[in-house]
């Protein structure tokens, strides 16, 4: 920068010409530090924002992208007040963050999106279901279970062979237990340990889809398309999007539900919603998260406003246009079974030269210090101009890593 001139004038000018233009941009906070924090932080600095992460774990993948880490417990008043003193926004990246934590940063004058009270409610599979009805979207027939005396309610006889699920902290298929009978009833609620539980029925799927819409503070709604998601032991494996085989029906009334549930809970923020797409073309919704979503990565590569951008465009009200996806796309997950040989279940590192020489593939690691089975390490988007292509490479990409092949396609649903 040239300096001016000394005199009263170029004092003027000079003074303008320092004024730092990072002030002008406001610092963000995130609570939770993994990957999807760290893809928040990075949509977040692309667009000249500070990010601040709060994680207890010095080891955290978005704080070793931020640029301030706060390594304290979520419920810590020191790094709350921290927090709130230099962030001028806050969201959540998980939705187990206590939901006080973003009560007392609202009292604190930052702007929170989502609410607390939105969380709470994403928080607890009962509170869920009970939104489900209240607005008006399906869900699967369950029962609250809650006291051995519960196992005994005539009513679950109706909901079996079903699924016992945690009322909160459940995730990746953690925290659910088959109930093929009445009889196995009572020890998977005693491998739960006694935890408060939904009793779902068991649902015969054809497809399972999930949505993610966007609402700012004025009401305004927009969304990702539908996206297609295939589990494996519980945790999502592959997310194809547009959905093969969807019926546009079908997906305009998973986009109509989700918004319908943005719409009760007055939500602001980046919400997702899980959808069962049943044999005999039902739809019904499965649960919530108050964040982005894994199902939603593919957006980062194949849209034009990925998730964590519309994250950060709802957290400071900026303009929310309908985001538009420009390729085809298939994200395989990438868990961290693949780090270990499957012959002698010795540690490798996956080939990921034979996945970069592939057109159209996307990798993204998230710096996770330690593989573990079952541990999200990192995904892979592969881009095409059309599905099929996509699929085919996808197919390429996942026999050079190791992963089951993703043909057969889905069956056709919905239609
Ligand atoms: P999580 O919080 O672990 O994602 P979910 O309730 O989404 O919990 O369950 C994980 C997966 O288990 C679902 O994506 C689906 O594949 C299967 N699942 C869960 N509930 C049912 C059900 N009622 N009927 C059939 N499959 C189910
Ligand atoms: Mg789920």
């Amino acid at each position: 920068m040239t300096r001016a001139q000394p005199g009263p004038v170029a004092t003027v000018a000079a003074d303008a010409a320092v004024v730092p233009a990072q002030a002008r941009r406001a610092s963000l906070g995130i609570l939770g530090g993994g990957q999807l924090g760290r893809m928040f932080v990075h949509a977040a600095q692309r667009l000249g924002h500070r990010v601040t992460v709060l994680d207890p774990d010095p080891a955290s993948p978005a704080a070793a992208a931020a640029d301030e880490h706060l390594r304290a417990a979520y419920g810590d008043p020191q790094a709350l007040a921290r927090m709130a003193q230099t962030c001028e926004a806050v969201s959540t990246e998980f939705e187990n963050v206590p939901s006080t934590a973003l009560r007392v940063l609202a009292e604190q004058g930052c702007r929170v999106a989502p609410a607390a009270d939105a969380v709470a409610v994403c928080q607890h599979r009962l509170r869920e279901k009970q939104l489900f009805q209240r607005a008006g979207v399906p869900c699967a027939p369950h029962a609250a279970v809650n006291t051995d005396a519960d196992l005994d309610l005539p009513q679950l006889d109706a909901l079996l062979p079903g699924i016992l699920k945690t009322a909160t902290l459940g995730y990746d298929g953690k925290g659910q237990v088959a109930v093929p009978s009445r009889s196995a009833l009572s020890a998977a609620f005693t491998a739960l340990r006694h935890a408060p539980c939904v009793l779902e029925k068991r649902m015969s799927l054809a497809a399972e889809l999930s949505v993610i819409v966007a609402r700012g503070r004025s009401g305004h709604i927009v969304h990702l398309p539908v996206q297609a998601n295939v589990h494996r032991d519980g945790i999502l494996a592959v997310t194809e999007v547009p959905a093969p085989g969807l019926a546009a029906e079908a997906a305009a009334a998973a986009v109509a539900h989700a918004r319908s549930l943005a719409e009760a809970l007055d939500y602001v923020g980046v919400l997702c919603v899980e959808f069962f797409l049943l044999e005999d073309g039902r739809l019904l919704a499965n649960e919530m998260a108050p964040r982005p979503h894994n199902s939603g990565h593919y957006s980062i590569d194949a849209c034009d406003i990925s998730q964590f951008d519309l994250q950060v465009r709802t957290l400071l009200d900026l303009p929310l246009p309908q985001p538009r996806q420009h390729s085809s796309a298939v994200m395989l997950n990438l868990l961290g079974d693949l780090w270990f040989d499957p012959a002698s279940a010795k540690a490798r590192e996956p080939d990921w030269a034979a996945v970069l020489a592939l057109p159209g593939a996307h990798l993204h690691l998230y710096g996770k210090h330690e593989a573990r089975r079952g541990r999200k390490m990192g995904h892979l988007t592969v881009t095409a101009d059309h599905p099929d292509e996509a699929r085919r490479t996808a197919d390429v990409a996942a026999h050079a890593l190791g992963l089951p092949p993703l043909s057969p396609p889905p069956r056709t649903a919905g239609r």
